[in-house]
C-alpha cells in the first residue's frame, strides 16, 4: 500500500542546490512517475545549533507517494545520504553535504531507536514548517490538532526568516 510521505533535504556544504536536485531525483525513482508527486521552493536558513561559522542551509521539503515501508524508505534515504559521501560517524550537526529526514509517513506513529515519525523536531523548525506550508498547510500530522500552517504561525523559534532561493528546481 502506498503512503503519502513527506521529507525535508537540507545542504549546507558545496553545491547546496545541486545536492537538493540530484538527491530529489534519488528520491522521485522511488516511486512510480504517474503519482503525485510535489515540492516546495528552496529556501535559505542560518543554520541552528551548528558549530561556529557553518555554511546556510538550502532547506526544502517534497512529498511523494511511497510503497513500502518506513523503514524501507529510510534505508533509501540513508542510502543516497551514503552516495553523497555522508559517513555515519560525524560531529552533531556538522556541515553535510546532504541531509535527509522523513517527515511524517500517511497516518504512522513510530518512536524507536531508528526512526522516530512523525518527525520530533518538525513543529518548531521554521526551515521544516516554511517550505512544507507551502505545499501541505492544511496538512495535521496524526497525533495532532493543528494544521502545519497554524503551527507555522505560531512558531515560538527564534530562527530568523528564511530568504527563498527559488521557487523552480
Ligand atoms: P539530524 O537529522 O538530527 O541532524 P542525522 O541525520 O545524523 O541527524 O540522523 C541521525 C539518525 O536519526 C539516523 O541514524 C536515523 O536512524 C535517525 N532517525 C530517527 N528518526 C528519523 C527520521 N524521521 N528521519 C530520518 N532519520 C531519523
Ligand atoms: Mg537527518
Amino acid at each position: 500500500m502506498a503512503n503519502r510521505a513527506g521529507i525535508a533535504l537540507g545542504s549546507n556544504l558545496g553545491n547546496r542546490l545541486t545536492h537538493l536536485q540530484v538527491a530529489r531525483d534519488m528520491l522521485r525513482k522511488l516511486v512510480p512517475e504517474n503519482t503525485v508527486y510535489m515540492q516546495a521552493p528552496v529556501y535559505q536558513s542560518e543554520p541552528l545549533n551548528c558549530p561556529p561559522d557553518s555554511p546556510d542551509f538550502f532547506n526544502t521539503v517534497i512529498e511523494l507517494d511511497f510503497i513500502g515501508s518506513p523503514y524501507e524508505l529510510l534505508e533509501h534515504t540513508q542510502g543516497i545520504e551514503f552516495h553523497f559521501g555522508r559517513g555515519i560517524v560525524h560531529q552533531v550537526n556538522a556541515p553535510r553535504v546532504i541531509d535527509l529526514d522523513i517527515l511524517y509517513f500517511g497516518e504512522e506513529v513510530i518512536k524507536d531507536t531508528i526512526l522516530n515519525i512523525p518527525h520530533p523536531e518538525m513543529t518548531s523548525r521554521r526551515f521544516v514548517l516554511q517550505p512544507l506550508a507551502d505545499i501541505r498547510p492544511q496538512l495535521i500530522l496524526p497525533g495532532d490538532k493543528a494544521t502545519i500552517s497554524e503551527h507555522l504561525y505560531h512558531i515560538d523559534s527564534d530562527e530568523p526568516p528564511l530568504s527563498l532561493v527559488q521557487s523552480d528546481w
